[in-house]
């Protein structure tokens, strides 16, 4: 009995649970739920919301929508910016510039957030699925060059994907839970196969890569300003870039291809109805002056996390990797194996605290089922996913700063 006692004590997934249920409820004192991750707004947020209230500027143009471009473009260190709906539209967009269509192939990781996959999918492309790596989480460079290399051929328009006949258009790599990717060996390979790369930079403002922003590592990249991302607009998308002529056009056809005609609505395109309104861009500007203490927070927070799980056997916490500086966005514990990693996924959400496993792999969705897979399978993808829990991350969960 006792042996029975001491071994489920130190049961890894107890463990962990204990220590995170005593920060959250003993030593910050929060009762009820303790969500995965909460917006909360201050000072500005009500000022600049209330300015587009006051002056009817509500909807898709204003002054508001251009300097939150302005901020965004300036954070990700990058020439342009157009702000989008969401994330999802910003993608959608980027492929559809990039001139992906009909038949194309565009290398994608599996673990990911569905709306990286659906957007090549809205542009009738199909997503091709190569494993992601060990340590970041995110496409792997080794896997991506041996798919290019063994199971594509060049012909005079492109590459092709052997199996399926179909050109490979792109590749678009994510930054899990904004752990930034090997994004320059990355761009080493697309740029020897002559494919543009495409950031979903979604979970990642703030973070860098080899000192640079995550947003500015590929041709095109993504922010997305969701409810529960680090910045959040309600709903919004961001599209960077430095190709001028890329941004102009996602531009025009974020907003219905309209072209100036005087009195009359002209259209010299399909365009789609993305534009980010002036109110959102509004909360969008006032979070974007919290940035850095933002990311301050989040810093303070995976920091402490890290001590707080430390001695626990099996169990790590994910941290800056060599050459990166992630925003932290959502905190994640690896378990030990499947196991654990549902025992501490019940005990934290009956108790209060919001704890949720990585995506469901892309592969494993019935709509993206039939899509090809590399050779090599998706093994790392597999091996993570089972593992994986994130934990409460919200900015306002981190330890005060300590004096210098
Ligand atoms: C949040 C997110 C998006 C975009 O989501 P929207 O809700 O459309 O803004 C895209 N990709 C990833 C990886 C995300 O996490």
């Amino acid at each position: 009995m006792q042996m029975a006692t001491s071994a489920v004590e130190n049961d890894p997934a107890r463990r962990t649970f204990s220590a995170l249920h005593s920060y959250l409820r003993d030593e910050l004192r929060l009762d009820g739920l303790v969500a995965l991750h909460e917006p909360r707004f201050e000072d500005n947020a009500w000022n600049y919301v209330k300015d587009c209230l006051d002056s009817g500027w509500v909807s898709s143009v204003g002054a508001w929508v251009d300097r939150f471009e302005t901020m965004c473009a300036e954070a990700a260190d990058v020439p342009f910016a157009v702000a989008t709906v969401n994330g999802t539209a910003a993608l959608h967009m980027a492929f559809h510039a990039l001139g992906i269509g009909a038949g194309d192939l565009v290398v994608c990781p599996p673990l990911t957030f569905v709306a990286t996959a659906n957007a090549i999918r809205y542009c009738n492309a199909h997503p091709v699925f190569v494993d992601v790596d060990d340590s970041t989480m995110g496409l792997d460079p080794l896997r991506l060059e041996d798919f290019l290399e063994h199971e594509c051929e060049r012909v005079s328009h492109g590459l092709v994907h052997r199996a399926t006949g179909k050109r490979v258009a792109a590749v678009v790599a994510m930054h899990v839970f904004g752990n930034p990717v090997q994004a320059e060996t990355l761009s080493a390979v697309c740029e020897r196969f002559g494919l543009p790369l495409v950031e979903d930079a979604a979970e990642a403002l703030g973070s860098r890569r080899r000192g640079r922003p995550c947003g500015s590592l590929a041709h095109v990249s993504t922010l997305s300003f969701n409810g529960n991302k680090l910045v959040t607009t309600g709903g919004g998308g961001m599209i960077l870039t430095a190709d001028e002529h890329l941004a102009r056009r996602v531009r025009h056809l974020t907003t219905t291809a309209r072209i100036a005609a005087g009195w009359e609505f002209a259209h010299d395109d399909l365009g789609w109805n993305y534009r980010l309104p002036n109110l959102n861009a509004a909360l969008g500007c006032a979070q974007m002056e919290r940035l850095s203490d933002l990311l301050a927070a989040k810093r303070r927070l995976n920091r402490h996390y890290y001590n707080l799980f430390h001695g626990i056997e099996g169990v790590s916490v994910l941290t800056d990797l060599p050459g990166s500086e992630g925003n932290h966005w959502l905190n994640a514990v690896v378990m030990p194996n499947k196991v654990q990693r549902d025992t501490l996924l019940t005990l934290s959400n009956d108790a209060g605290l919001q704890c949720r496993p990585a995506w469901r792999l892309m592969h494993r969705l019935p709509h993206l089922s039939t899509c090809p897979i590399a050779a090599a399978g998706l093994f790392q993808a597999e091996n993570w996913v089972e593992r994986l829990v994130n934990i409460p991350s919200s900015p306002f969960l981190a330890p005060p700063e300590v004096a210098a």
